[in-house]
C-alpha cells in the first residue's frame, strides 16, 4: 500500500464517511464546478424538474464521490451508490433503476467500466426514463417497455477519455475536478483535524498539505498518521517538528514523493540519461507495468511539471533535477 496512492484503502472507508462535507458550500475548492452545478441545481428547483445527468471526471480522491452525495443534499433527493464493475448484467441495471424514488440521484463510480451490454439498457433510461427489456427466450421472447421515475444519473471516471461517445454524450453537464491548491488542502487538513478533534499548528497543517498531491484524500490520511505519531511520540499535539519527523519517517518528501517516484525518476536519470526513453521501457527497468505508471505513478509528476511526455518518450525536467540536488547535465 502506498501512502501517497490516490485510490481509498478499505480501512479508510469509514474514515472518509465521517469526514464528507454534506453541502456544496462545505465543500473547498473546485470553483468553477461548484459554481456551475450551483446554477444547474437551482434551475432544476425552480422547474421543479430532476437536475441533468452529470459526469465528474478527474484523479482519484479529488472528491467525486462527495460531490455526487452533495447534488443529491442540495436537490433534496436520495442517493444510491454503485460502481461499473458492480453491475455485471442488464438486469442488474434493471433492479437498480426500478427501484429508485422519483427525482433520486444513482451514482455509479468508475462508470467507464460497466458492461457495454449494461451501457445499452442505460440509453433509453437516461434519455427517456424508460427500460426495455427482453423476457423470455427464443421464439418466445418479447421486448418490454417498463415506465422508470425520473432520476439524476452522477457518472464518476478517473478517465473521460475511455467512456463510450453515446455514453458521455448523454450527459447534460461534464465536470472536470482539478488538483487542489495548497491552499485549499490547508483549510481541508484543517478542518479535518477540528472534526477529528486535535491539536495543530497552522505551519504543520501547511505541511501536510504541500505533501499532500494536490490530493484531499492524501492530506486527510497523512494527517490521521501524522495524529499517531503526536500521540505516540508526544502530547497529542501536532506541531511542525513533530509533522516533518512523521513524514520524514514514512518517506514522504517535500514534494509528497514516495519510493516510487523516486525510483521512477532517479532511473530514467541514471539509466537514460533523463530521457527521452518510451513508457514500456521505463516499465520494464523499474518492474512495473506500463499502464500502472500511466495511470497512477505519472499524472502528478506530469502535473508539478518533472515529467514531460514528448513523441519520443518522457523526460525529467530540470526541476527533478534540482529536487535531487543533482547538477543538471549540459545539452
Ligand atoms: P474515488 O473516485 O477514488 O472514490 P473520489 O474522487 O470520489 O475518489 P472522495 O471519496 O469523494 O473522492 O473524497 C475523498 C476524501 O476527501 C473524502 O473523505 C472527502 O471528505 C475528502 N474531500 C474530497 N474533496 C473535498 C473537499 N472539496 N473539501 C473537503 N473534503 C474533501
Amino acid at each position: 500500500e502506498r501512502i501517497v496512492g490516490g485510490e481509498a484503502d478499505l480501512n479508510e472507508l469509514s474514515f472518509e464517511q465521517s469526514l464528507r462535507p454534506q453541502y456544496l458550500k462545505q465543500y473547498i475548492g473546485q470553483d468553477k464546478v461548484k459554481a456551475n452545478l450551483q446554477v444547474f441545481i437551482e434551475a432544476a428547483k425552480m422547474r421543479e424538474e430532476t437536475l441533468d445527468h452529470v459526469l465528474l471526471y478527474g484523479p482519484p480522491g479529488l472528491g467525486k464521490t462527495t460531490l455526487a452525495v452533495i447534488i443529491a443534499n442540495e436537490m433534496g433527493v436520495n442517493v444510491r451508490t454503485t460502481s461499473g464493475p458492480a453491475i455485471e448484467r442488464p438486469g442488474d441495471l434493471a433492479a437498480i433503476l426500478s427501484a429508485l424514488e422519483p427525482g433520486d440521484v444513482l451514482f455509479i463510480d468508475e462508470i467507464h467500466r460497466l458492461p457495454r451490454t449494461v451501457e445499452e439498457v442505460l440509453y433509453p433510461s437516461m434519455e427517456d426514463f424508460c427500460l426495455d427489456i427482453v423476457i423470455g427466450k427464443g421464439p418466445g421472447a418479447r421486448a418490454v417497455r417498463i415506465d422508470l421515475p425520473p432520476f439524476t444519473l452522477v457518472g464518476a471516471t478517473t478517465r473521460a477519455g475511455s467512456l463510450s461517445a453515446p455514453l458521455r454524450d448523454r450527459f447534460g453537464v461534464l465536470s472536470r475536478l482539478e488538483y487542489y491548491t495548497e491552499e485549499q488542502l490547508k483549510q481541508i487538513v484543517v478542518r479535518t483535524a477540528e472534526i477529528m478533534n486535535v491539536e495543530m499548528d497552522i505551519q504543520a497543517a501547511a505541511e501536510i498539505a504541500r505533501r499532500s498531491r494536490g490530493t484531499p484524500r492524501i492530506a486527510n490520511r497523512l494527517l490521521r498518521r501524522v495524529r499517531d505519531f503526536a500521540q505516540v511520540r508526544g502530547d497529542g499535539t501536532i506541531t511542525i517538528e513533530l509533522a516533518d519527523y512523521a513524514l520524514e519517517l514514512m518517506q514522504v518528501d517535500r514534494l509528497g514523493l514516495d519510493h516510487i517516484d523516486h525510483k521512477l525518476l532517479k532511473g530514467i536519470i541514471e539509466k537514460f540519461r533523463g530521457g527521452p526513453v518510451g513508457l514500456e521501457t521505463i516499465a520494464a527497468t523499474i518492474g512495473e507495468e506500463a499502464h500502472t505508471i500511466e495511470d497512477v505513478y505519472e499524472p502528478y509528476l506530469l502535473q508539478i511539471g518533472f515529467l514531460q511526455r514528448t513523441p519520443r518518450g518522457r523526460l525529467v525536467t530540470e526541476h527533478v533535477y534540482h529536487h535531487f540536488q543533482l547538477e543538471v547535465p549540459a545539452e
